[in-house]
């Protein structure tokens, strides 16, 4: 039964976190246990009446414990039910089988007064109103508990059999007409939850794929195709929220804007294919000489780079900036049109404390302007915005 009819679904697919949502769902019909606990008790009350039997009032009894113990079960669970990944503790196949283990006790308990009225009572009405409401619970279980075939398959199971040796026990021909109608009910009731079943895991891994399918979205509308790193629009909004941030904790941001020198004549000579080659060389060593996991490169524009440094001073950003014009220096790429003979890169440097209201493209027309000084002092040399000369000039080529 336990492969037919398993605890949760098999998906290998399934994710964790639509491992917990299926458990979720099945918590998440707490009000339609109530009321079928509601009913149940109901009917212990209306044998107790009519019979006078204390037999009923012990059931009614352990129907409020379980019910009370089921409640306090699905509180726990929601109270520790947190954003992904979930909080609660243990898997949630613990959490499946705790709700499996609640559905059984109330479904003994059903069959527990089911075989009382058969075999002590010989009251038709009582007979036919307990198969009535066993029959309404199995139907509404199979589609509320589909998320777990083991619990619908569990409680059909123990209702059903209960009800059939009941009636064949009780040996009364009216009850006896009721097996049938039993057999077909939990035919249905299996059928229902194939068809639940299929419908519910269906939903949630269309649900999962498509989460999926938007989280790759938003990493390839977040990158660049060419290099690979970030690009313009993934810039922009992280420098405005990273800018935002400095301002509000009177914190430092730098940037560095960079521009290959030359690559008009490089894309001239060595062709475009070439050209996006040391590009993507580029923004690999430019990422490559990150370490703060706040560090922040991305391709700005054709042969542009933009680093974001934030809480990093001027000096600290300069210092980063050097280190990248060596690391490309290092990489010697052959460029027999520069008169460097190798690509080089020039480099702007900035670095404010924002204040509230700053825009974000204030720091960007720093840098700029710094890396115009850089080009118009002969390239190959990082310049800071606000000095009159480079940090390192022509002498540090080599
Ligand atoms: P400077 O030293 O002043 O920066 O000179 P430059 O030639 O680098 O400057 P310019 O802005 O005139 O040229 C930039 C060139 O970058 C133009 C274009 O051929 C090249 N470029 C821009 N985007 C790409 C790209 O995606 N791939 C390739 N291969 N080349 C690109
Ligand atoms: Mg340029
Ligand atoms: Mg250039």
């Amino acid at each position: 039964m336990l492969n037919r009819y398993p605890l949760l679904p098999r998906s290998d697919e399934l994710w964790p976190n639509f491992r917990w949502r299926l458990v979720k769902h099945l918590y998440d019909q707490y009000r339609a246990m109530l009321e079928g606990s509601a009913a149940l008790a109901l009917v212990e009350v209306i044998c107790a009446f009519r019979t006078g039997s204390s037999v009923f009032l012990g059931l009614f009894a352990a129907v409020v414990a379980t019910t009370a113990g089921r409640y306090a079960l699905t509180i726990w669970f929601r109270r520790n039910d947190g954003p992904t990944p979930p909080r609660q503790a243990g898997t949630p196949e613990v959490w499946a089988q705790r709700f499996v283990a609640g559905i059984i006790a109330s479904s003994v308990l059903f069959g527990a007064t089911t075989l009382v009225v058969c075999l002590q009572f010989h009251d038709p009405a009582l007979q036919l109103l307990v198969f009535l409401v066993e029959a309404a619970w199995i139907a509404g279980s199979t589609q509320r508990n589909a998320a777990s075939p083991l619990a619908v398959a569990s409680q059909t199971a123990v209702i059903s059999l209960t009800a059939i040796v009941s009636a064949m026990w009780s040996g009364s021909p009216i009850v006896l007409w009721v097996v049938p109608f039993v057999v077909a009910h939990a035919l249905s009731a299996r059928s229902g939850l194939a068809f639940f079943g299929d419908l519910h895991l269906n939903t949630l891994l269309t649900e999962q794929r498509l989460e999926a399918a938007n989280a790759q979205l938003m990493e390839l509308s977040a990158t660049d195709g060419l290099t690979g790193i970030s690009n313009r629009r993934a810039f922009d909004a992280e420098f405005q929220r990273e800018v935002g941030r400095a301002a509000r904790n009177a914190d430092t941001i730098g940037l560095i804007m960079i521009d290959v020198d030359f690559f008009k004549a490089f894309n001239d000579r060595y062709g475009h294919t070439a050209g996006d080659a040391c590009l993507r060389e580029i923004a690999a060593i430019a990422e490559g000489t990150l370490h703060r996991p706040s560090d922040f490169v991305a391709r700005f524009g054709g042969e542009e780079f933009a680093v974001m440094l934030p809480g990093t001073p001027l000096e600290g950003a300069r210092d980063v900036a050097e280190r990248i014009r060596r690391a490309v220096l290092h990489a010697a790429r052959l460029h027999a049109g520069s008169p460097f003979g190798q690509v080089t890169i020039s480099l702007g440097v900035a670095s404010i404390v924002p204040k509230p209201g700053t825009k974000p493209q204030s720091l960007i027309d720093l840098a700029d302007g710094a890396l115009y000084q850089a080009k118009r002092g002969g390239r190959n040399q990082v310049c800071i915005a606000g000095a009159p000369q480079a940090v390192e000039g022509l002498r540090a080529r080599q």
